[in-house]
């Protein structure tokens, strides 16, 4: 069974109760894992307090960077381990599984190297004053994780804390937590002392409600559900914290008629059946001028068709979905789009000899999409592009901006001029141009606006974001 890791060590959960984890691939049990609540909640903050006041907060910069290195270090070494971990746990083919470790090594690589070179600085003030700006840990931080990259959403979240010098509460995901906590048992084999990681598995609405209304921590960064980031955030203003909240999408691709279709085709299709769907910047609206609209979804068409779908080991372009509520909410969607007579212009298809029982979806190409229908406004989180067609610029880019959600957008064009309008009208975290990459690098700032959510994460904003500043102001005479 796996077991939780509080102030050092793998535990049970203090009322002894666990959790079935099932697999994506046949929904059949394949472990447990501790029913954390209130209980090791108290714990496990008590326990990131006790490392700030010992080793964990006597550490310099230098010496942080260096364990976060280390550990960067240890996962690259348990690499295929860890990529197996993943995607059991979340029915990843094993190509993306593998990615997606490199990627979480980066993290640690990235703000290892990152954790000394954030300084702070003077500001000339009066005449006998010598005014300094520090830059501090915030204490305690909370991370609240989702299930489709669990392994990447750790080293996002908590990379950057750690290399600020705050100690860390994670709760990942109920349907995910394998890899984060083999992650704390590697990072406590090279040398980070007890409390400055901890990991605590359980329900969101039992171990993940206490650690957001806890008041020993000192701020909040949530990746997960519009929904429940509305929770976090109520908690977070009670106790007057701030968090970061990283929340769902409905990422645009504005595609004009000047568009090199060789590369966008492969790029666009591959940026909503990536993780099967399950991506907050899957590109799920594709928003095409008219002009070359038939075309684009003949080729669409064409590659949609070739998708299949199929476990882990077999290692096609989409797994299962995470879970049968997931595999619910897409069959959903396509359903809706079905009673509205929203044609379907080509589907994937699933390997021969699937386990009945598993969390098997059909990626879609949905055309003609009406703007406000639900598949176009809601996020699915499945592989499902929903196409719709606009003729000027001004009309692309109100679809672009017509959901909800701002967290990610691409405009395909040559035209120089258009590309500077377009990516400044869209209302987004990040705008790509001529590409899609999901969330971009480990050293681009990443985030969203509107219902997305607020704050930054990656790259040296994540930093900022996760420490504080205290002024000094010396009056020396
Ligand atoms: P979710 O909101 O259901 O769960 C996310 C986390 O919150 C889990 O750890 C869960 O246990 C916990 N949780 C649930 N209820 C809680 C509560 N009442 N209080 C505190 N914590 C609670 O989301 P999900 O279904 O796991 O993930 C999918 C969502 O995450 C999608 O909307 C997706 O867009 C979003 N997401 C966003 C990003 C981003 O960077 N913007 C990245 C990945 C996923």
């Amino acid at each position: 069974m796996a077991k939780m890791f509080i102030h050092g060590e793998s535990v049970n959960a203090v009322s002894g109760q666990v959790l079935d984890v099932l697999s994506p691939v046949d929904g059949q049990k394949f472990d447990d894992i501790p029913r954390g609540d209130k209980a090791d909640v108290d714990l496990a903050v008590q326990a990131a307090h006790a490392a700030l006041d010992g080793a964990w907060g006597k550490m310099t910069a230098l010496e942080r960077g260096r364990l976060l290195m280390k550990l960067g270090e240890k996962v690259l070494a348990h690499h295929a381990e860890l990529a197996q971990l993943e995607a059991r746990d979340t029915g990843k083919p094993m190509a993306t599984a593998n990615a997606d470790i490199t990627v979480l090594a980066r993290y640690f690589e990235f703000y290892g190297a990152a954790a000394d070179k954030i300084h702070g600085h003077v500001i000339p003030f009066l005449n006998g004053y010598n005014v300094t700006v520090l830059r501090e840990p915030l204490g305690v931080t909370a991370h609240i994780i989702p299930w489709n990259y669990p392994a990447q959403m750790l080293g996002r979240s908590i990379a950057p804390a750690l290399a600020m010098g705050n100690a860390v509460v994670v709760k990942p995901a109920e349907d995910a937590c394998l890899s984060p906590i083999r992650v704390a048992e590697l990072a406590r084999e090279v040398g980070f002392p007890p409390g400055a990681i901890n990991i605590v598995t359980g329900l969101g609405e039992e171990a993940g409600a206490h650690l957001s209304q806890h008041p020993g921590i000192n701020f909040i960064s949530f990746t997960g559900s519009n929904e429940v980031g509305v929770l976090v955030q109520q908690a977070a203003a009670k106790n007057v914290i701030k968090c970061v909240l990283e929340l769902g999408g409905k990422s645009p691709h504005v595609v004009f008629d000047d568009t090199d279709l060789d590369r966008a085709v492969p790029i666009i299709t591959r940026g909503i059946i990536a993780n099967t769907g399950q991506t907050c910047t899957a590109g799920s609206r594709l928003i095409v001028q008219k002009r070359i609209y038939p075309e684009m979804m003949e080729r669409l068409a064409k590659q949609f068709s070739q998708i299949k779908v199929g476990t882990p080991e077999m290692d096609l372009d989409c797994g299962p979905v995470v879970n049968l509520a997931q595999q619910q909410r897409v069959r959903h969607y396509l359903a809706e789009a079905q009673k509205s007579g929203i044609p379907v212009l080509a589907q994937g298809s699933l390997a021969s000899g699937l386990p009945a029982d598993g969390y098997y979806v059909t990626p879609t190409l949905l055309g003609d999409v009406p703007p406000q229908h639900c598949v176009a406004q809601d996020e699915i989180f499945g592989p499902v592009l929903a196409a719709m067609s606009f003729d000027t610029e001004e009309e692309g880019i109100r679809l672009a901006n017509s959901t909800a959600y701002g967290l990610m957008a691409a405009v395909w064009s040559e035209n120089g001029g258009r590309q500077q309008r377009v990516s400044k009208a869209i209302k987004a975290g990040q705008v790509y141009i001529n590409g899609f990459g999901a969330g971009g690098g480990v050293e681009l700032p990443f985030g969203g606006v509107k219902r997305s959510g607020h704050g930054r994460e990656k790259g040296f904003m994540a930093l900022e974001e996760m420490s504080t500043t205290k002024t000094v102001i010396n009056y020396h005479g």
